[in-house]
């Protein structure tokens, strides 16, 4: 039995029909983790939908109005670049739902999954990049409205920059200096990157991304990292390792959102860095490690993944969870 839980259900599975997005993913991790032994039945939590109050924490009420009743403009749902249905909307609400119950389960057990969500994409008044509504800001701000904490950060080592997350957590950010200078023991990346610093509100948000990819526009997180093309295992990891140090520096969270995607992987689909399976594992056991040492619980969604293979998105999300087991063998 793992010492912290999977929060899980069938319907994560999104109705988009054939979509560049492997809406079964979910199931498929689900069943690969129990056939290879790494969890149990037991390991499982189902979780309930989240309620519109819940959603009204992060999202316009104009905007929940529209998904309920089915009338986003067409533009609206272009701009979602998924297909609209009332099943849809079902599915967003219980992954959200499954992002409260993760961070309520990270809180108890130091680290938990939803197994889905990350949905970083959303935006409060739409929806963008297959997210229709932001599972994770959901979840830190009902958690902060429960008092269970007050200062949240994410880490989102999807390929693609957390735009929603950003202009979500926006609150009173004024630009500020470069970052401070790395102590001598962080590793020095021999890839170039741009690193962009802002003060951050009650949630500090740190990005690591491919720089020439979606969004295009990319509002910014407490710390953004523009990674080049092609960027491969030791440089990425060498980067993270300075956005968390930097980070940890300047905020003390209560909780770590790790947004951890299968698509900066190098035969992803969507993505143009250049990472291996092996290194995506690396990826997790370091933000593990870092948020263990210090006795930060971790909540994990898996947003995007991509890769020409289903098996191998399956394989990096498995991972993920496999890297915790390692790090936490016996919780915190
Ligand atoms: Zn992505």
């Amino acid at each position: 039995m793992l010492p912290f839980k999977l929060v899980y259900s069938d319907d994560y599975y999104l109705p988009i029909g054939a979509h560049v997005f492997p809406a079964e993913k979910y199931r498929r991790i689900h069943d690969r983790l129990l056939e290879t032994g790494v969890a149990e039945p037991s390991d499982f939590v189902t979780p309930q939908p989240a309620s519109d109050q819940d959603v009204l924490l992060v999202h316009t009420p104009e905007y929940i109005h529209k998904l309920k009743t089915g009338t986003l403009s067409a533009r609206e749902e272009l701009e979602m670049e998924i297909p609209y249905s009332p099943e849809l909307v079902q599915a967003f609400w219980l992954a959200a739902g499954g992002s409260i119950l993760a961070a309520d389960c990270a809180l108890k057990n130091g680290v938990a999954f939803n197994i889905g969500g990350g949905f970083h994409h959303a935006f409060p008044d739409h929806g963008e990049g297959f997210c229709m509504v932001h599972d994770v800001a959901v979840a830190i701000r009902r958690m902060q409205r429960d008092d269970k904490i007050t200062r949240a950060m994410t880490v989102d080592c999807d390929v693609h920059q957390g735009n929603g997350t950003a202009a979500i957590f926006a609150g009173m950010r004024v630009p500020t200096g470069p970052l401070p200078s790395t102590p001598a023991s962080t590793l020095t990346p021999a890839a170039p990157a741009k690193v962009r610093n802002a003060q951050a509100g009650d949630v500090f948000t740190i990005s690591l991304h491919q720089e020439n990819n979606y969004p295009m526009w990319k509002p910014p997180s407490s710390i953004d990292v523009d990674l080049p093309d092609g960027i491969g295992d030791d440089d990425y990891l060498a980067w993270l390792d300075n956005a968390l140090s930097s980070g940890l520096r300047q905020f003390d969270p209560e909780l770590i959102c790790y947004i951890a995607g299968a698509d900066p992987y190098r035969e992803d689909q969507l993505g143009g860095l250049a990472l291996t399976i092996e290194g995506l594992k690396r990826r997790d056991q370091l933000v593990f490690r870092v948020a263990h040492a210090r006795n930060i619980p971790v909540m994990v969604t898996f947003a995007g993944g991509y890769a020409q293979h289903l098996e191998d998105t399956v394989t990096i999300h498995c991972n993920t969870v496999i890297a915790a087991k390692e790090i936490f063998p016996a919780g915190v």
